[in-house]
């Protein structure tokens, strides 16, 4: 596949969410990369049923009731969403940029724009969970829905196996946390709520074995507490193994770029130091930086006009005041 934009934006956390708003606020047309199957990045993985206090309009939001209507702000500039790909290389083409996906795809681009966050994040695996992805173990629940009714094992200590514990207590049949240590890393607060509900937590303990029914489908879990041999067999359809993530750069390191500290240096129009390529959000670096959703908005707003200059030198900087548009 082939494809021809103004704008490819890498990555479709929130900042890449509003830039694509922006980019067709701008009369851009612009396409979106992002290597999860989902928008919304950091928030869709590891807080979405969190409360967010701190974004300008919003007293309370949910993760991903922002990342929904970030979706619909940037819906009627039909943003070209190729969710589940990596982009791997950049490179000069004939009329702009040229990136390659994973898989062999090309998108030509007269401007990218970088809202890589921390990278692209890499689940850390349930060494009994081999070979179980999709068929019953996820690493996060875009959808609470789906698991209504479900008996759940949630895997790990941290704020996002809590997270997930207390979403789903309410619409599943049963959820019990396993977790290897004695001690939770997740704050005090969450665990607190987990007993007062009364929710199953198995400690010193390991999933030890998966096991499927008849029809193929998991159906339960061995978890062996810490130095016996005389696993506890849990009922279970879904294990959600939430151990965390590692974050990397990855491919974007090798784009030619000033590469600090995992984060890409920019100038004050948030270009970078490689021709029409743009950083902004968690993944952009400059003196006094503040990494949180609502600079990334503003850095967004900034790289996108200045790509509109850039790639029409007889556009405004100013974009105009959105509450004048039709
Ligand atoms: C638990 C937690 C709670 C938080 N709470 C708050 C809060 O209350 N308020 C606040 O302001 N901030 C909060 N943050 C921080 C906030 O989530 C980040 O600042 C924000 O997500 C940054 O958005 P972003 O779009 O720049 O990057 P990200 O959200 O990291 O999104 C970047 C996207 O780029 C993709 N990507 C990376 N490399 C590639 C590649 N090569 N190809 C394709 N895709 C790629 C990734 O898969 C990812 O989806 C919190 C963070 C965490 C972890």
């Amino acid at each position: 596949m082939e494809r021809s934009v103004d704008v490819l934006i890498v990555g479709a956390g929130p900042t890449g969410l509003f830039a694509a708003y922006y980019a067709g606020f701008r009369g851009l047309s612009m396409a979106v990369v992002d290597s999860l199957p989902e928008t919304g990045g950091q928030v869709t993985a590891m807080y979405p049923e969190k409360m967010i206090y701190d974004v300008g309009g919003f007293p309370a939001v949910r993760g991903r009731d922002l990342i929904k209507g970030l979706v619909e702000q940037a819906a009627p500039w039909e943003p070209g969403y190729l969710l589940g790909r990596k982009a791997e290389h950049l490179r000069d083409g004939p009329d702009g940029l040229d990136v390659l996906l994973d898989g062999g795809d090309v998108v030509h681009a007269g401007a990218v724009l970088i809202t890589a966050g921390i990278g692209e994040f890499t689940p850390r695996p349930l060494p009994a969970g081999d070979g179980w992805l999709g068929r019953g173990m996820v690493h996060f629940v875009p959808s609470l829905d789906v698991h209504a009714g479900q008996d759940v094992v949630v895997v790990g200590g941290g704020d996002s196996a809590f997270d997930w514990v207390l979403a789903l207590e309410p619409i599943a049949s049963s959820v019990t946390l396993v977790h290897r240590r004695a001690k939770f890393r997740a704050a005090e607060s969450i665990v607190r709520e987990a007993r007062q509900r009364g929710i199953r937590m198995i400690t010193d303990a390991e999933v030890t074995e998966m096991r499927a029914g008849a029809d193929g489908a998991l159906c339960e879990v061995l978890v062996t507490p810490k130095g016996t041999e005389e696993p506890a067999v849990l009922p279970a359809q879904t294990v959600v193994a939430a151990l965390g993530f590692t974050a990397d750069l990855g491919p974007i390191e090798n784009w030619g770029l000033e590469i600090d500290r995992r984060a890409i240096n920019v100038d004050s129009t948030m270009a970078t130091a490689r021709r029409r390529v743009y950083a902004a959000g968690d993944v952009a670096a400059y003196p006094g930086k503040v990494k949180l959703i609502a600079t990334g908005f503003g850095e967004a707003a900034t790289a996108v006009n200045n790509i509109a200059v850039a790639l029409n030198p007889e556009a405004h900087l100013f974009p105009g005041h959105s509450s004048n548009a039709e």
